[in-house]
């Protein structure tokens, strides 16, 4: 349609610079992540380096490494030159962390470049100009052993790269991370780095690993530590997962170190979130320190322009190593110790017999999901499809689980117990409460004062019910009046006729209807208050995304969490005195409701000691 496309020419090295630029140089941290390699890779045993304006005014490195000597100066900021490889074969097992040889030259194109550097055997240093791609002379100067590179008003001739650039703040917050990823690799050299002249980070060389981590993410993060290690067909993992009592909003704190080079890999991630299924509320991300050593031939470095991504030859093999490696740790490790250890209100809250509730309710759904657990007590219990199935082991479900009728508000706080405790216990064992804030609930017992967080305890109430009766096979489940159907995609209405069986278990029966059309003709009684069509949709979901570990436990354990989160109070749901009162009754049914499902606090107890103390009375 145009002719002027008709030409095919030969772009000029500036271009291709330029082009490259693109790639590798995002934003100051880009620039950060590259000379911090290059020092590493001559060798240094020190490095500092210094911002300016979140990095957009001046990103400085020096380094004590081997140094470029003066001849070489002109290479080193020219595209494509490097020292680090010298053919294609090189190249299937390289150990530096650069090779392309072209990151030099892409800042150098898009910013205002000086290096100084004096090789260790040299009399003299020399330095070199380039700005925005314009190449200086080379002359000589005096500087110590070393590189000192100064990068100055970064995208200076590309000013719609420049706006591109956040707060300065942001870009500092970017530079830390490129800064702690080589600190992390590289625990044996001192490394600082400040910004606008005040010190971020002073990180003295050590050899201990974790005296690194702490200095970077501080002492309570360094405790709650765990060391993993194990090796597999030449492939070593090492390093630290965070005890589940710390974690993250996201998946950020995730370190993976694939010989050194900080690398980002969905399935290694997805394998630590594997492994911290069950122990992490839904949107915490596990934090992990993991060092990875294999003979470079079982990886391609090369597939990313930052060689951020990797490609593994056998990545089947790593996540499974990674989760198997995981999960050994955590079923050896006593976690639910540790999640209160650095509390003690908190420990005095979770007795010993609380842990040993929690650790055989583990195992009992363990040994369910591996089909040794006993059989049902009673084999010709009505199936799912039925109205309902009353047992007599199990109370029927109420949606705040009391059978009593309600009592008066919670002002008196024996009336609260009006329901099946009250009789043995003493009326202050458990006080009535009350919310506040539509957030949490206030009540107290023979310890002290007691603040619960309404949606944890519920989410955990849920859980436990839909648990018991899931594995007891008498989750009632009710047949809709009018089947619903429900519109997937084709993998997903696949997804859910294979999965029949276990949406059965949690009292959802589906049929299919013909195209991607499924119909639910039975549904949970329990989950009334959410739509059926809604709570498939998330277990397809849930089933669509989880096809890499088609573990029964594991999906059954995901679902249950899901679908009580999903229908416990929110946290600003105003509740009802008669609501409050049934929560805080059912808290005493369940063991562990010290903890939501997956570890966060549901409650914390301020002991009458502590009340006094604060009051100065002791
Ligand atoms: P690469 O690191 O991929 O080789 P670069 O463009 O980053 O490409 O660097 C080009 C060359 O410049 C390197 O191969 C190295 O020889 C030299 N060089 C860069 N930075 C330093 C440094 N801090 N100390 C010594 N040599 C360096
Ligand atoms: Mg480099």
């Amino acid at each position: 349609m145009n002719g002027e496309y008709r030409n095919i020419r030969k772009l000029p090295a500036s271009v291709v610079n330029k082009i490259a630029a693109g790639e590798v140089i995002e934003r100051p941290a880009s620039i950060v992540k590259e000379l911090l390699e290059n020092s590493v890779d001559a060798g240094a045993t020190r490095i500092d380096v210094s911002l300016e304006n979140g990095g957009a005014a001046l990103v400085r490195v020096s380094d004590d490494g081997c140094g470029i000597p003066t001849d070489q100066l002109l290479l080193a900021v020219a595209s494509h030159a490097t020292s680090k490889i010298r053919d294609a074969e090189e190249l299937s097992h390289v150990r530096s962390l650069g090779f392309r040889g072209e990151a030099l030259a892409s800042i150098a194109e898009v910013s205002q470049l000086l290096i100084r550097s004096r090789p260790r055997d040299a009399d003299a240093g020399a330095a070199l100009e380039v700005s925005g791609g314009k190449i200086g002379q080379v002359r000589p100067c005096g500087c110590p052993v070393g590189t000192t590179i100064e990068v100055r008003n970064l995208f200076f001739n590309t000013p719609v790269r420049r706006k591109f650039l956040r707060k300065p703040q942001t870009e500092t917050g970017h530079a830390n991370e490129s800064f702690a990823r080589i600190a992390l690799a590289r625990p044996d050299l001192h490394m600082t780095t400040q910004h606008n002249g005040r010190i971020q980070h002073d990180l003295p060389a050590t050899d201990r690993w974790l005296d690194r981590i702490i200095a970077l993410f501080g002492q309570e993060l360094g405790e709650s530590l765990i060391w993993v290690e194990s090796e597999h067909d030449g492939i070593r993992l090492r390093g630290y997962v965070a005890d589940p009592s710390i974690s993250r909003g996201n998946n950020r704190m995730q370190y993976v170190l694939l010989n050194g080079r900080h690398i980002r890999d969905r399935s290694l991630q997805h394998a630590l979130n594997e492994a911290y299924r069950g122990l992490l509320v839904s949107g915490r991300y596990p934090i992990a320190f993991l060092c990875l050593e294999m003979s470079p031939e079982l990886v391609d470095v090369n597939v990313h322009p930052g060689k951020l991504e990797v490609r593994f030859v056998d990545g089947h093999g790593l996540y499974s190593m990674l989760l198997g490696t995981l999960r050994k740790k955590f079923l050896t490790t006593d976690l639910t110790a540790r999640v209160s250890s650095d509390d003690a209100t908190q420990r005095a809250a979770t007795q010993g017999h609380d842990r040993e509730a929690a650790r055989r309710h583990r195992q009992a759904t363990i040994e369910w999901a591996r089909g040794e657990s006993p059989p049902s007590p009673d084999p010709s219990r009505p199936s799912p499809n039925l109205e309902a199935s009353p047992n007599p082991d199990v109370p029927p479900f109420k949606p705040f689980g009391s059978d009593q009728p309600p009592p008066p508000p919670a002002t008196v706080a024996t009336s609260a117990d009006a329901g099946e405790q009250s009789a043995a216990t003493p009326a202050s064992r458990h006080g009535g409460g009350m919310q506040i804030h539509n957030r949490y609930l206030v009540t107290e017992n023979e310890a002290g004062l007691v603040v619960i967080d309404q949606h944890a305890l519920h989410e955990r109430i849920l859980y436990e019910q839909l648990r018991e009766r899931v594995l007891n096979g008498v989750l009632e489940s009710q047949r809709l009046l009018v089947p619903e159907p429900v519109t997937l995609t084709p993998s997903e209405a696949a997804a859910a006729l294979d999965a029949r069986e276990l949406l059965d278990k949690l009292g959802i029966e589906v049929e299919a209807f013909g195209g991607d059309t499924v119909l639910i003709s039975s549904y949970p009684a329990m989950l009334a208050n959410l739509k059926p069509a809604e709570v498939l949709r998330q277990v397809i979901e849930q089933l669509v995304a989880d096809t890499r570990s088609p573990d029964r436990h594991d999906m059954l354990e995901e679902l249950l969490h899901m679908i009580s989160c999903k229908a416990a109070i929110k946290a600003g749901d105003r509740l009802s005195p008669e609501e409050v009162t049934s929560l805080l009754q059912q808290r005493h049914r369940f063991h562990d409701t010290h903890h939501c499902p997956h570890g966060r606090p549901a409650a914390l107890i301020f002991t009458n000691e502590e009340l006094e103390k604060r009051f100065k009375r002791i």
